[in-house]
């Protein structure tokens, strides 16, 4: 804010079984609680909305036309029996299983029909052994290399229930909506990564990203979205005050 940014409030909002409007009106408010204020979002509006990304379809299909056309997606039949069995399991908890590039070269005659991404699900083809770099402004320089047999395979942007992942949604999103900084999670770093692949791709110019630790209750546990015990809604209903919550979350 020092820096005369403009704070912009998204709804992400595509997994429809967990995204509901009630869902968003109680963030909204719990968030205007806690004395946030954004100036563009689902409520308020501002140039580069709608704010939700259940709206935003058009420009996903889009991206999804242009990587397609430039060769960096595939489709993947793989069952989900399919990927169990085969897929390596990720390094730590909180990443997706490298897909071990099953489809990656099918040549079949079927896979080459789709004009929409519908049916099946789609694959971001990573560069074999690349090393993506970057600098984050709170945790320094971090380094991951894409490929089957490293830190992260071909990962999904399109799901074959007709719903864009959200590497692409965000990736999308951000450069749409001109973000400049980013501040979000350390469980998302390896994603970062991914991210700036997608960015290269479509030829956007990538944000400054400021990883936080992540907020962790007494055991220890990290504060998932569905552990409900320290939810933003459940500390103002036990008492506590705006500044505690804030206080406790590490904001400055
Ligand atoms: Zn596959």
């Amino acid at each position: 804010m020092e820096n005369h940014g403009t704070l912009v409030l998204r709804n992400e909002d595509l997994d429809t079984q967990r995204s509901r409007l009630e869902f968003a009106s109680a963030m909204i408010e719990d968030l205007r609680w806690l004395g946030i204020h954004w100036t563009e979002g689902p409520d308020c509006g501002g140039a580069y909305g709608p704010y939700s990304q259940s709206e935003r379809r058009a420009h996903y299909l889009e991206a999804w036309r242009r990587l397609r056309a430039g060769g960096h997606l595939y489709p993947c039949i793989c069952s989900r029996k399919d990927l169990a069995q085969a897929a390596s399991a990720p390094n730590d908890a909180d990443d997706e299983p490298v897909y071990p590039g099953t489809c990656r070269d099918r040549k079949d005659k079927d896979m080459a029909g789709f004009a929409e991404p519908a049916g099946v699900n789609w694959r971001f083809r990573v560069p074999e052994g690349e090393a993506v770099e970057f600098s984050d402004l709170n945790l320094g320089r971090q380094r991951y290399v894409a490929g089957n047999n490293f830190d992260f395979g071909d990962f999904l942007v399109w799901r074959r229930d007709d719903v864009p992942a959200y590497q692409l949604a965000v990736v999308v999103d951000d450069a749409a909506m001109r973000i400049t900084e980013v501040v979000r999670g350390a469980d998302l770093l390896k994603s970062t990564a991914r991210q700036l692949l997608l960015m290269r791709a479509l030829g956007h110019s990538p944000p400054d990203y400021f990883h936080c630790e992540l907020v962790r209750d007494a055991a220890g546990a990290r504060l998932a979205k569905r552990h409900d015990g320290l939810s933003i809604r459940h500390l103002r209903e036990s008492g506590m005050t705006a500044p505690t919550v804030l206080e406790m979350a590490g904001w400055p």
